[in-house]
């Protein structure tokens, strides 16, 4: 970490602010500039905080010098993360798209959309048993019930489960049913102690992105996860809230590229909650295979008329299979498969 003195900084000041990094624990530079005199603080710098300097007498600025993401950060960590999903590998040259319902719903609708999700050549499949729902009214998801009756469809075609989890207290249930990459939601992206029971376990985590939460917020969250042991996590873009209205949210695409500077953990994006509407999917999907997703988190329903949770923005089976074909075009222009 580095802090600069202000022009006018007394050397009883300079000195307070080394006294602070030496009871850290951490050594010091000082640097006498003409104008400046700029105090480094060397080690361990996570022990120290820029709030912990900015408010002491003549201080003009601090600020750390390493990210303070390490675990999930490229810095420490230069290849590329590949995540294996019960063999299925995720963050490598090949584009997984992860398809299915928004939420499930019955055993006949999850066993149809299950042989869609195959046979339109995709290997892991979502859906939702338990819903972060805007209205404490609307279907909230059928619970332990709807992880049993998605297990039973999903297995028909070896698909692993992609199905989120709100509430700490179910994280047992989840390891019951084998779930086999855990979803952490928008709402949840910064529930702490989830994050870190999550990060207890071994399982595959998808952190989607905070509905207004900057890229450092995110990375730091995933760092809660990694912290605990497990570095399985998988970024989730959903699109983030601005002032545009027309349409659901705004897909940051901008966040791959950023992502994949910053860290080594493989980029999804989810073009159903971005977007909102059927029709956008396909644009968005595109968009974010070209600009280097490894995946994408596809909402597709056996008949969006009818779906019982977000049917604007279900893709019906015929969409969802020619919509895996255009995919395949682009990721191949860029030397990736699907
Ligand atoms: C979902 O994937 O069904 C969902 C609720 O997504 P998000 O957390 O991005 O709103
Ligand atoms: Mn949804």
């Amino acid at each position: 970490m580095i802090i600069v003195m202000g022009p006018s900084a007394t050397e009883q000041q300079v000195d307070a602010v080394i006294h602070k990094i030496k009871e850290f624990g951490l050594d010091v530079n000082v640097s006498r500039g003409t104008e400046r005199t700029v105090v480094g603080a060397i080690g361990d710098e996570r022990k120290l905080d820029p709030e912990m300097f900015d408010a002491l007498p003549g201080v003009e600025q601090s600020m750390h010098i390493v990210k303070p993401y390490k675990i999930v950060g490229r810095e420490w960590h230069k290849e590329n993360t590949v995540i294996d999903i019960k063999g299925v590998k995720l963050g490598g040259n090949q584009v997984q798209v992860i398809g299915g319902p928004c939420s499930v719903e019955t055993q006949e609708q999850m066993d149809l959309a299950a042989e869609q999700v195959a046979a339109a050549g995709c290997r892991l499949m979502r859906g939702g048993a338990f819903k972060p729902r805007t209205s404490p009214y609307a279907f909230q998801g059928h619970g332990v019930e709807g992880l049993a009756i998605f297990r039973r469809a999903a297995d028909k075609y070896h698909l692993p489960i992609v199905t989120e989890l709100m509430d700490v207290r179910m994280l047992d249930t989840f390891l019951e049913y084998d779930v086999d990459v855990i979803q952490i939601g928008t709402r949840n992206m910064q529930n702490f102690d989830l994050l870190k029971e999550v990060g207890r376990t071994s399982k595959p985590v998808i952190l989607k992105r905070g509905m207004s939460a900057t890229i450092s917020e995110w990375l730091m969250a995933a760092e809660y996860i990694a912290a605990g042991g497990n570095h399985n996590i998988i970024f989730c873009e959903r699109g983030i809230r601005t002032f545009e209205t027309a349409y659901r949210n705004v897909l940051d695409i901008t966040a791959i590229a950023m992502l994949k500077k910053e860290s080594h953990l493989p980029v999804i994006i989810d073009p159903s909650h971005a977007g909102g509407k059927a029709w956008m999917v396909p644009a968005l999907a595109l968009g974010a295979v070209a600009a280097g997703a490894d995946g994408l988190l596809v909402e597709m329903h056996p008949n969006p008329c009818e779906a019982w949770c977000d049917a604007d923005q279900a893709l019906n089976p015929q969409e969802f299979k020619s919509l895996m074909g255009t995919i395949k075009g682009v990721a191949e222009a860029i030397g990736r498969t699907v």
